[in-house]
């Protein structure tokens, strides 16, 4: 039969078994369309990103023979949407199949279930073949569970694809090895610099300036530095291996002023949009691990393995069991809007303004940056969690909603009330100083907690403890810091309040 498949921008996985063979019966599509550029405001370099991906993919299946229909942003005949575009191309080239994989974004899900229930010819539709879990695995496994600790799916994972294991046991005794990692980087450490690319990507800019995008954030379009092939994407991972791994877990929560990426693989986007598999990176680590036993010790690949088979797999789960409910939770009824400075980095904060500038320049800041900078900041001033999770899903090149909201709304904002995390990610200055090398050089004092220069942090942590006493009091996990809160003297306790009042009514200022 006659037929067609339809290829999403984060579908770029070649070595689907779609692509075993070719045939003159069947033709690929793939198209850059509004509703996609326009769901969210993107950063510029996340536009780019995709769109020289996609084109890349399609010319690689061109070249390996495969017949495709690609369609730009502004061709004439793009009628931006996926319906449309594929009801068209039916009807000219008189297909008798539609074929899609299953999409990881639940919005673009219902897009096409409802578009093939519109058919009337067949259509069938299969796995991405790039997760180890299919989308209802998770729910499956903690099925008549009341907790969803990430902890207990992990294990679950690395025994099922006997990853790092010895039988039933884990290899070198336990399953995790964080206390070992969570260093700070000592001062006079001069962190290795990033593999970043030189793409020109500025005749697709054009096009997008043309189109008139809406766009966040700034690109060097002459040297795009993302991967946008899977040749550069095993690149950067063979760099991270040879490079960075040795150090990763130990660094893993470390944050340096004006070092973006650090011991990070930036393998999320080469990752999300399937140029390379969770299952090709882990195993790449394990051989360099193997290759290199005097240099690279296991607590550094543990944490690297953990993120990927653990936290990745564990998110996608999360979202295909709780949405479409997952993205409207308030648990914490957040109301504030978020301050005007996450869109240009203008604060007297050094933290948040070198991540958030970071941000807007590289399209990246790196997990800790993002859950204990912009995401605990956020949480404590009591924003919103559609406001946040708009924001992470704009500014990150990395960005895919079914990764971004159970991060944003669930680990990093508490609003799904405990689902993914155990306790809200919050800290005052005494955390980001420990882990960091901002503080220093801020403009506010880290011990201070109230008057001039106080940091923020400090009563903002406090006061997000009071307000919120009557849904976290009873956490076993809170136990320690409500009991500090009793016991601070009434005094003390109202001058923080008022502290954080003031800092959260002049919130655009500070
Ligand atoms: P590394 O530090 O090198 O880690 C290796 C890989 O592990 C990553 O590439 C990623 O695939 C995986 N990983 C690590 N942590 C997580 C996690 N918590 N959840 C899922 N996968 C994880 N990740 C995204 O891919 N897209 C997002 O939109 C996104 N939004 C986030 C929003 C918030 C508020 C927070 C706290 C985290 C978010 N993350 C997101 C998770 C994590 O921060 C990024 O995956 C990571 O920073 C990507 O950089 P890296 O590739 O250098 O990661």
């Amino acid at each position: 039969k006659k037929t067609i498949r339809l290829i999403l921008g984060d579908q770029l996985n070649s070595a689907h078994s779609w692509f075993n063979e070719t045939s003159e019966e069947i033709t690929y599509v793939l198209m850059e369309i509004r509703t996609e550029t326009d769901y969210a405001t993107h950063h510029i370099q996340k536009v780019l990103g995709f769109f020289a991906a996609m084109r890349n993919f399609a010319k690689q299946l061109e070249d390996a023979g495969h017949a495709v229909i690609y369609l730009s942003i502004n061709d004439n005949d793009n009628l931006q949407d996926f319906a449309k575009n594929l009801k068209q191309l039916i009807d000219k080239h008189s297909f008798a199949h539609f074929e899609h994989q299953l999409p990881d974004e639940f919005r673009v899900d219902e897009i096409l279930k409802q578009f093939c229930q519109s058919l009337s010819i067949s259509h069938g539709v299969i796995d991405t073949e790039h997760f180890y879990t299919n989308r209802s695995e998770l729910g499956e496994f903690y099925k008549g569970k009341l907790t969803f600790i990430m902890e207990n799916f992990y294990h679950a994972m690395r025994k099922k694809h006997d990853v790092l294991m010895e039988g039933q046991t884990p290899v070198n005794g336990q399953w995790n090895y964080d206390s070992d990692n969570r260093k700070k980087i000592p001062k006079e450490h001069k962190p290795l610099q990033p593999l970043v690319f030189e793409n020109d990507l500025s005749a697709i800019l054009k096009e997008v300036d043309r189109a008139k995008i809406k766009t966040i954030g700034t690109v060097d379009a002459k040297n795009f530095l993302w991967p946008t092939s899977r040749k550069q994407s095993l690149q950067l991972m063979e760099h991270f291996m040879v490079n960075c791994l040795p150090l990763f877990g130990s660094y893993q929560d470390a944050m340096v002023p004006t070092e973006w990426s650090l011991y990070h693989s930036r393998l999320s986007f080469s990752m999300n949009l399937k140029m390379i598999s969770p299952q090709e990176v882990i195993n790449r680590a394990i051989k360099e691990w193997n290759a290199r036993p005097d240099e690279i010790e296991y607590n550094q690949l543990e944490g690297f393995v953990r993120q990927i088979i653990g936290w990745r797999e564990y998110m996608r789960g999360i979202y295909w069991l709780k949405m479409p409910e997952f993205a409207t939770l308030n648990y914490l009824n957040n109301k504030a809007k978020l301050p005007d400075w996450y869109w240009t980095g203008n604060t007297k904060m050094h933290c948040l303004r070198d991540s958030i500038q970071q941000t807007l320049m590289y399209s990246y800041a790196h997990h800790i940056q993002r859950l204990m900078i912009t995401g605990n900041f956020a949480l404590l001033a009591g924003t919103d969690p559609d406001e946040v999770s708009a924001w992470y899903l704009g500014v990150y090149i990395d960005a895919i909603e079914w990764v971004e909201i159970t991060n944003t709304v669930g680990m990093s904002q508490f609003a799904d009330g405990g689902i993914v995390g155990t306790k809200p990610y919050v800290s005052s200055a005494s955390y980001i100083d420990k882990m960091s090398h901002y503080c220093g050089s801020c403009y506010y004092k880290k011990s201070v907690k109230t008057g001039d220069k106080a940091c923020p942090f400090n009563s903002l942590y406090w006061n997000f403890f009071d307000k919120n006493a009557d849904k976290l009091q009873a956490n076993p996990r809170l136990r320690m810091v409500y009991a500090l809160w009793k016991k601070m003297k009434p005094d003390a306790k109202v001058a923080l309040l008022e502290q954080a009042d003031y800092y959260l009514k002049n919130i655009n200022k500070i």
